[in-house]
Parts: structure tokens; C-alpha cells; sequence
């Protein structure tokens, strides 16, 4: 495999696993870096220890404490300018994903464009940071509310998306007048080291420390995050066993954090969908990125007078999906991230099996040659099942959908609503009384509810997150950036009386 890319994105054969505005000399153990495409070995980062990540804290803080005095839009100025040199590095930034996650070559350039496009975001935002004036109940009073920036936001992120989770939060942090502290998923580093140089770059020795970077273990650096007062707000992306360790540890404090954890998403097929359009939006949102999307499609819940025909349409198309190596073009489906992944799919699909599901097809390892023969490449899988079985209520994360017929619209949302989690849904019809009804109060519990397009595939604009298990955080679009500032409340009195509010009256006439 070519690497000669790396070189421009700055990855050496050997990294430095901390940055707090200059690469530290880390002396922690040695991470060794392989591709989920073939095993290989791309690099190998020396990670952070607690000491790295305290001057990283601190250089992170020092530094916002000067960068939240900079006005909005000259912050925005700054962001634009990353945001350009994302465009400049975006097939470097596509291929790196490619190759450090295992996406196809496609879904890696998407991810490096949602950086540009979160980027662009910001840069409006910086501009539009607005309050609120309020009308006093006293004379001669006014009321306001406005925004300032919290501090340092630190970002944990998960494997799938390597680049963008941090740049929705880095982004609006930075024009919010934040720092940023990134603890990347140990799977996937050299896209934090890539991203962190590209960004330290544009912003210079004087505010590159805004953009601090810490690759190291869960239980020394990622605990020192959870536990570091200098840190105000956590935004944590990845499973829901990790929400549960990372939302009370940092309540515990009195830290605010922004949960984005895992999913289980259906699709509802109503009786008169357009089939044509609803088999493109499933088989995108179950077997895109091999089914490790937390918005994958996961559960079809379609009205029985239907099912049959769409399950012989989608084992049709499952069996045009081409498998392999994610930078092949023809590639639809790669790798999952490891073994681990590999071994939770096949003990979903026995699970599966034993609690009486069906596998139409898929549910093997697929057979991709010699020189992939160390990545962990499953067959995309259909599993019928004649209820909700107890395993369509977990989140797997592989490329297995369950279908389940339903009856009526009403058994649809309900069984749509009867899992643990509640990030991502959708419904195909051409009858829009049920798409309002899918839409409304008694419709979907979930963050995102789609009419006529698949779970995923969610643009910057709208705010994205999801309800119950999946954390109820919200970042990227729409008034996100909220959380990444603290609110004030001011009443200003203009005149030469001090009324009391509720009109009380303390001592005097
Ligand atoms: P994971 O939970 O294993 O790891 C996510 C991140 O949390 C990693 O950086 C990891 O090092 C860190 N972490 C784990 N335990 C920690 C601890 N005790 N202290 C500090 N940090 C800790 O998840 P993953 O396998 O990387 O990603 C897949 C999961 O992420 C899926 O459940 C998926 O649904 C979810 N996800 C959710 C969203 C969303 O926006 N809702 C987006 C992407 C992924």
C-alpha cells in the first residue's frame, strides 16, 4: 500500500502522542498503529502520561484565557482559515480515514468535507453569538442575556468518525472563544495528530495551544480529563457503557458534559412507500461504513403485506454490495475496526439464531483474498424476525439488519420506541398523515425522524443527538453552539429608584 500521503499530513513513522501548542516529548507506552484494511502497520505513536496531560490542561487554559478577549468574528477569521486548509488536505484527510478506520475511500472524503462544512458553519456563527434582551417588570430597568465562552471543552471521540466528531465540537468551541482538549479513540490517532497539525498550523505559535491533543489510556489520561476542574465541559462521543462512566464522573464535579452515545435505528415501511426509493436509503444506512455508524439502520419494521417483496429487493441488493478493500473504488463495504467488532457480530447473529431470528443472508465472514486476509471483513447481514427479539434491542455494531413486520402505523412507533436507545429514525410513506403523525409528539421518541431518506447520512446544519440512552447531547448545527458557552443574565437600572422585584418592599416607606 502507497503511504507517501502521510508525509503530507505530517504523520511520521514514529508520533508524539501530546500537544499543547508544541509536539511534547511523551515517554508513554509505545502504541502501534495497523490498518483495519489488512493488518498492517501504518505508525506507531508514544503516548501521553498524567504529565503530559496536566501541561496540556494548562497551556489549553492559558491560552483561552487570552483568546476569549479576541472578538467573535476575528476567532471566525481564524476558523475560516482552517477550515481552507481542511479543502487544501481533504483527499490526504479522506484516504488517512480510509485507511485508519477501514471506510470506503467515498465515506472518507464525506467525513473531511463535513470538517469543511462544520468550519464554514462556524465562521457565520461567529457573527450571530446572540442574546436576548428581556422586558423588566420595574421602570427604568433592562434585562439581557448573553453568552460568554466556558473555558476548555475537552472532546472524546469515538473510532468511526475519526476527524469530524472533534471538528463539530472544535470548530463552534474555538468561535465560542473556548480551547479545545481532544482525547481521540486509541483506534485511530493519526487522524487527531493530522487533524491537530493541520489546525496548529494556521493558528501560529500564539494560539496553537488552543488546540490541545492527548493520546493516551483511558484510565490515566482519559480519567485526569474527566476529573480536571480546568475543564468545564466534557463532550463525549461513543458507547453507552462509556456515557455511563464519563455523565456521572463529571457530574460529580459540577462539570457539564455533552453526551453523543450509541444507537439502534429503524426504518418504518408503510404499505404504499415508493420501494424504489426506500430499498437506496436502506441498504445505504445498513451497510454503509460496514454498519459502524451510530445512525446505521439496524431495524425495519415494514407492513407485512409488503415484507417479502422488500426482503428479496434488498437480498438482491445486498448481493451487488462489492466487499473489500476500502480504497478500491468498487469497494462498498470494508472492514470492520477489529476482531473485537468481528467476534460481537458473530455472537449477535448466533444470538440471533438461537432466539429464534432467521438469517436470510449474510451473518459469515466474507471471503476477501490473501492479501486482506488479517482485516475483519464480515458478509452484510438480513436476520427476519417474527417480533422484537431480545437482541434487536441491543446496538451491534456491524452490518446486521433485523426486519420485523408490522401491522399498523401505531404498532410501528411503538416498537420504534421500545428500545433502550433513541438517536436516529425514519419513515417511508407516501401518505403524509403518517409522516406527520411519525413527526409528531406521539411519533418517534428519537433525536433525528426522516421521512422518505435513510437514518444517516445527517448534515451540519440541523443540531444532531439523540434522546434516552443515546445521552441527550446536541452538537454541530442549529443553536448547539449554546453549549459550548456560559449564559449571563443581566438587569442594568438606568434610573435613580431601586424597586424591588415581585414588588417588595424592605425597610424604608
Ligand atoms: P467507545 O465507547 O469504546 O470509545 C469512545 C471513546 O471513549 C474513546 O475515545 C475511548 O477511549 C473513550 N473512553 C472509553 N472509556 C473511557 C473512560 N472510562 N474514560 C475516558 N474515556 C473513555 O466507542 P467506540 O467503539 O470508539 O465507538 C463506537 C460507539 O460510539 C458506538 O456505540 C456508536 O454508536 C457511538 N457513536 C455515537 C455517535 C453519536 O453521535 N451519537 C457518533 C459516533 C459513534
Amino acid at each position: 500500500m502507497n503511504l507517501s500521503f502521510l508525509a503530507t499530513l505530517g504523520i511520521g513513522k514514529t508520533n508524539s502522542g501530546a500537544f499543547s501548542g508544541t509536539w511534547r516529548k511523551t515517554k508513554g507506552e509505545t502504541l502501534t498503529v495497523r490498518s483495519p484494511i489488512d493488518g498492517g502497520t501504518i505508525a506507531t505513536v508514544t503516548m501521553a502520561d498524567a504529565k503530559d496531560y496536566a501541561e496540556v490542561s494548562k497551556a489549553a487554559h492559558e491560552t483561552y484565557l487570552r483568546w476569549r478577549e479576541l472578538p467573535a468574528p476575528k476567532r471566525g477569521e481564524y476558523v475560516r482559515q482552517i477550515g481552507n486548509a481542511f479543502r487544501e488536505h481533504k483527499e490526504a484527510l479522506g484516504k488517512l480515514v480510509a485507511l485508519e478506520a477501514g471506510k470506503i475511500l467515498q465515506e472518507g472524503l464525506g467525513e473531511a468535507q463535513e470538517c469543511i462544512d462544520i468550519a464554514d458553519f462556524a465562521i457565520g456563527l461567529s457573527r450571530q453569538l446572540y442574546g436576548l434582551t428581556i422586558a423588566s417588570e420595574r421602570p427604568n430597568h433592562s434585562m439581557r442575556e448573553t453568552w460568554h465562552p466556558i473555558g476548555t471543552v475537552g472532546i472524546i471521540s469515538a473510532f468511526n468518525f475519526p476527524i469530524a466528531v472533534w471538528a463539530w465540537n472544535s470548530m463552534l468551541a474555538l468561535v465560542c472563544g473556548d480551547s479545545c482538549l481532544w482525547k481521540p479513540s486509541l483506534k485511530t490517532p493519526l487522524c487527531a495528530i493530522a487533524m491537530t497539525k493541520i489546525a496548529a498550523q494556521v493558528l501560529g505559535k500564539e494560539w496553537s495551544a488552543l488546540v490541545g491533543l492527548v493520546i493516551g489510556p483511558d484510565l490515566t489520561v482519559g480519567s485526569a480529563l474527566l476529573d480536571d476542574p480546568k475543564v468545564p465541559l466534557i463532550s463525549a462521543t461513543g458507547s453507552t457503557r462509556m456515557g455511563r462512566i464519563v455523565g456521572p464522573r463529571v457530574a460529580q464535579r459540577f462539570g457539564r458534559s455533552l453526551l453523543e452515545l450509541g444507537g439502534n435505528n429503524a426504518i418504518l415501511v408503510l404499505e404504499d412507500a415508493d420501494l424504489d426509493l426506500a430499498v437506496r436509503g436502506i441498504v445505504f444506512g445498513a451497510v454503509g461504513t460496514a454498519g459502524q455508524r451510530c445512525t446505521t439502520t439496524r431495524r425495519l419494521l415494514v407492513h407485512e403485506s409488503i415484507v417479502d417483496d422488500l426482503q428479496k429487493r434488498l437480498v438482491k441488493a445486498y448481493g451487488q454490495c462489492t466487499i473489500g478493500n476500502p480504497l478500491d473504488k468498487k469497494t462498498l463495504i470494508g472492514p470492520l475496526v477489529d476482531e473485537a467488532s468481528a467476534k460481537a457480530f458473530d455472537h449477535a447473529v448466533a444470538s440471533a439464531k438461537e432466539q429464534g431470528g432467521q438469517v436470510i443472508c449474510g451473518g459469515t465472514r466474507a471471503k476477501v483474498g490473501k492479501a486482506l486476509k488479517n482485516g475483519a471483513y464480515v458478509t452484510p447481514t438480513i436476520v427476519r424476525c417474527k417480533s422484537m427479539l431480545p437482541i434487536v434491542r441491543e446496538e451491534t455494531f456491524a452490518p446486521i439488519l433485523y426486519i420485523v413486520p408490522i401491522k399498523t402505523l401505531d404498532e410501528a412507533i411503538a416498537l420504534n420506541n421500545d428500545v433502550p436507545q433513541g438517536l436516529s429514525s425514519a419513515v417511508f410513506t407516501r401518505d403524509v398523515r403518517a409522516a406527520e403523525r411519525f413527526l409528531s409528539a406521539t411519533g418517534s421518541d428519537c433525536g433525528i425522524a426522516n421521512v422518505n431518506i435513510g437514518t444517516s447520512g445527517a448534515e451540519i446544519g440541523g443540531a444532531f443527538g439523540g434522546e434516552k440512552e443515546t445521552g441527550g447531547g446536541r452538537e454541530s448545527g442549529s443553536d448547539s453552539w449554546k453549549v459550548y458557552m456560559r449564559r449571563q443574565t443581566s438587569t442594568v437600572n438606568w434610573g435613580n429608584q431601586l424597586p424591588l422585584a415581585q414588588g417588595i418592599k424592605f425597610g424604608g416607606d
